[in-house]
């Protein structure tokens, strides 16, 4: 673990600060008055999930394991698969059968069907989690995405695709072997709407985007930078919504993830990998959740959004404030967050 000046006599006496995110205008609060050292945020326990043995695993070998056919496979040349995609055998929303969605009205409620696609991406090493693959083959992860993103965003019923991934226990992770999810589905999520929202607004001000305004802000102060490449920028936050939050921004401006690069997904896996690597050598392999924010795939523009992905580690467990207000108390500012995952 590196060593770290954290001035502490410094944060003592630091007023704690509540900050506004650029894009939704939310509020957080970073108050480090009780502040931990950096490396106080590590797991503690040892990470009992992964004992799970490769014998009882429904995903190292799907096909044993009754797992639905694959909608798509890399393959490795030897007859061994690096990557597969098959639909989630318990899906949070139903195939559409074809045809309409039933709307029904009860008194002042509304609901409609839970129609959509829900997959499972599965890389081959039940071991080895995307920080400590070869950032190529997170390259592959990024353009299993894309693939199945561009199959699913034509389809009637689908006007947002969430892509995501759970690691560990407390993030929502059930099967400890790493896979990532992808829910393509009628709604847009309130999150993304606001962040959609924020931009707009943002722009009709600043003529200007939003998220390249950070990104040359970032570049500039050099205070929240984790790591950077030629396409992408990895930092912390300026109103972190929880210690260590991490966003992967790409440099150029585009609203829409699907129209990824294949120079980007090198750049972008690269991006990734080390940043995961970074949260499991500075914290012990904690609990995170990471999700790709692009444009809506309802047939209408969003030329001021830009697509990138949010790390979110799961360090702390929400009690009645953070319940009741949605809002978490940060306690390790992000740029101290930041010089310590850069220096891992
Ligand atoms: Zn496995
Ligand atoms: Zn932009
Ligand atoms: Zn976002």
């Amino acid at each position: 673990m590196p060593s770290i000046s954290l001035e502490k006599e410094k944060n003592k006496t630091k007023p704690t600060e509540l900050r506004q995110d650029l894009v939704t205008g939310d509020w957080v609060v970073i108050s480090t008055v009780r502040a931990k050292r950096p490396d106080e945020f590590a797991k503690k326990e040892a990470d009992e999930e992964h004992q799970i043995g490769v014998r009882d695993c429904l995903f190292c070998d799907p096909v044993a394991s009754g797992q639905e056919k694959d909608v798509l496979i890399y393959g490795t040349g030897n007859d061994d698969w690096s990557l597969r995609v098959f639909p989630n055998k318990y899906p949070a929303f139903s195939r559409p059968t074809g045809g309409q969605i039933n709307h029904k009205e009860e008194g002042p409620y509304f609901w409609m069907d839970s129609i959509g696609y829900h997959e499972v991406i599965v890389t081959r090493d039940h071991k080895k989690h995307l920080g400590q693959m070869d950032p190529v083959m997170v390259a592959e992860v990024l353009d299993a995405y894309q693939s199945r993103y561009i199959d699913l965003m034509n389809k009637k019923s689908v006007n947002y695709i969430d892509i995501f991934h759970n690691h560990g226990k407390s993030a929502g992770a059930s099967i400890p072997h790493p896979h990532s999810q992808l829910i393509a589905v009628p709604v847009v999520s309130p999150y993304v709407d606001s962040e959609l929202a924020g931009a707009e607004k943002y722009h009709r001000m600043n003529k200007h985007c939003v998220y390249c305004a950070m990104i040359e802000w970032e570049r500039e102060a050099h205070k929240r930078i984790v790591f950077e490449n030629e396409d992408f920028l990895v930092f912390c936050p300026f109103a972190a919504r929880a210690n260590f939050e991490m966003w992967i921004l790409p440099k150029k401006h585009k609203p829409y993830f699907e129209r990824i690069s294949e120079e980007e997904k090198i750049a972008g896996g690269e991006a990734l990998q080390k940043a995961i690597a970074k949260l499991d050598k500075a914290l012990n392999n904690p609990d995170f959740n990471f999700y790709i924010h692009t444009s809506p795939c309802d047939g209408k523009d969003y030329p001021h959004y830009h697509w990138h992905i949010e790390i979110l580690p799961k360090l702390n467990i929400w009690a009645g404030f953070e319940v009741s207000t949605g809002i978490e108390i940060v306690t390790i500012s992000p740029e101290d967050a930041a010089e310590y995952l850069r220096g891992v």
